[in-house]
């Protein structure tokens, strides 16, 4: 029996440099900081918003974003 796997966001906060519009693209999963520097929800991407989030992160002008796929210990 195959295990499920999770798919999540990850942020590389040394790699954005912040006021993109990753947020405007995904705010179900990606907000804003007061400084113009985005917060990623740890949840687990929803099927429905997959391909939203492969498109965010390949649109990120600094491949500060990443999908991480994660099975359950
Ligand atoms: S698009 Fe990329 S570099 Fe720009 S704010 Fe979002 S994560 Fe950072």
């Amino acid at each position: 029996m195959r295990r499920p796997i999770s798919v999540h966001l990850r942020l590389d906060p040394i790699c954005c440099e912040g006021r993109g519009y990753c947020w405007e693209l995904l705010p179900e999963l990606i907000s804003q900081d007061d400084w113009g520097f985005p917060i990623v929800s740890r949840v687990e991407v929803p099927p429905h918003l997959l391909d939203a989030a492969r498109e965010v992160v390949r649109v990120c002008p600094k491949l500060a974003l990443r999908l991480e796929k994660r099975s359950p210990m």
